[in-house]
């Protein structure tokens, strides 16, 4: 039998997931269950390079984010789960990795230049917040992964992790750095050089008003416009009333605007019936449909996809105990093949000793 490739991705235990987790990265690991051999990570050393003074929140967002994952159709029988502070290798290995990185090399990174910028962390950010896509490219590279869904804003992340991936496998295990990164583990290499699987929304926007360049926000579980995976129909339906949408609209027979209109950007990628929504965006423009009957609209469709991922997550939250174990559970058996592949980067690096 052929072993199925790895496929890994994780969210931050900075909050519950949301509807952009959903369409950028939760979605595809999903239907990728059967497929790969998956492993899903919980960053709470990540969540804290922003939330050190937040220690509690960090660590209890661990667990609503392990409610989500089990509420999306995220399969413990299939797919294992982790928490990242419970893994030393990774920090080991982030330690080893580091050393194959430039300093420039590191700062050239447009999403950390983003989320010093959006998150407001000034010049007060630690060597720590500046290390983490290290850390990430320790958590990828310690399952020796093939496969990683994620969003828009990881690629930066996940080009460094290939680097890293590359570096390793060209200085400590002697392959020829002209090769094609998939023959890297043909040629001696310990790591397959791992790809980006996008969601079929790479950055789906928040639900607030605009940057002043007039760009909008991803929505982001740090930046307050968000709608969850676990919000009821009552929260939906405010969200979506208040959401933003064309200022230029005071009246309903005003002409609209589609572009950059989270209020479209959400049926765009949500609503099943694309023939309505090609209708409706075409008697907006012309000022013919009103924004309270495409509000009520996508209220509709949000509850239709959210409300079974809610009622799944109740049935675990009443379960509190399972859930640990299935944590536990995860955990143990992620230590083990990090440690294994911890052994097989000592040894190519000549640094086993006992
Ligand atoms: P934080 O605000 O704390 O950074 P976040 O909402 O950005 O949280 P992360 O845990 O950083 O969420 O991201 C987890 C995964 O979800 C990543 O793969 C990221 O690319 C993806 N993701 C997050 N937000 C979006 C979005 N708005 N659109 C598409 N993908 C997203
Ligand atoms: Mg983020």
């Amino acid at each position: 039998m052929t072993q199925k490739a790895r496929l890994l991705s994780g969210d931050t235990s900075t909050g519950r997931l949301h509807l952009g987790h959903w369409v950028g990265s939760v979605e595809n690991r999903v239907h990728m269950q059967d497929e790969y051999d998956c492993y899903f990570l919980i960053a709470n050393i990540q969540a804290l390079t922003t939330r050190l003074d937040r220690p509690k929140e960090v660590h209890d967002n661990v667990m609503q984010v392990m409610l989500d994952y089990l509420a999306v159709g995220i399969d413990p029988k299939k797919s294992t789960i982790f928490v990242q502070s419970e893994l030393p290798a990774l920090a080991e290995l982030t330690v080893f990795f580091s050393l194959l990185v430039s300093y420039p090399r590191l700062m050239r990174n447009p999403t950390i230049k983003d989320e010093i910028r959006d998150k407001g962390l000034g010049d007060n950010y630690s060597v720590g917040f500046l290390l983490y896509p290290i850390s990430q490219a320790a958590d990828i590279l310690a399952f020796r992964t093939e496969v990683v869904p994620v969003g828009e804003d990881q690629i930066p992340h996940l080009e460094l992790t290939r680097e890293i991936a590359r570096r390793f496998n060209q200085v400590f295990c002697q392959v020829d750095a002209h090769i094609d990164d998939a023959d890297y583990v043909k040629q001696g290499g310990l790591f397959p050089i791992p790809q980006v699987k996008l969601g079929r929304s790479r950055r789906l926007v928040g639900i607030g008003a605009p940057a002043e360049d007039g760009s909008l926000f991803k929505m982001s579980k740090s930046l307050n416009n968000a709608i969850f995976l676990s919000d009821d129909p009552d929260t939906i339906k405010k969200k979506v009333m208040a959401m933003y949408t064309d200022p230029h609209r005071l009246k309903a027979t005003d002409k609209g605007k589609v572009e950059n209109n989270p209020l479209w950007i959400f049926h765009e990628t949500f609503n099943p019936d694309r023939t309505w929504v090609a209708e409706a965006e075409e008697r907006y423009r012309n000022g013919a449909i009103g924004d309270v009957e495409c509000k009520k609209r996508l209220i509709d469709v949000l509850v239709a996809l959210i409300e079974p991922m809610r009622e799944r997550r109740l049935l675990y939250e009443n379960d509190l105990a399972e859930v640990q174990m299935i944590l536990r559970e995860g955990t143990a058996k992620a230590n083990a093949e990090a440690n294994q592949t911890l052994v097989s980067v000592k040894e190519a690096m000549k640094q086993r000793y006992f």
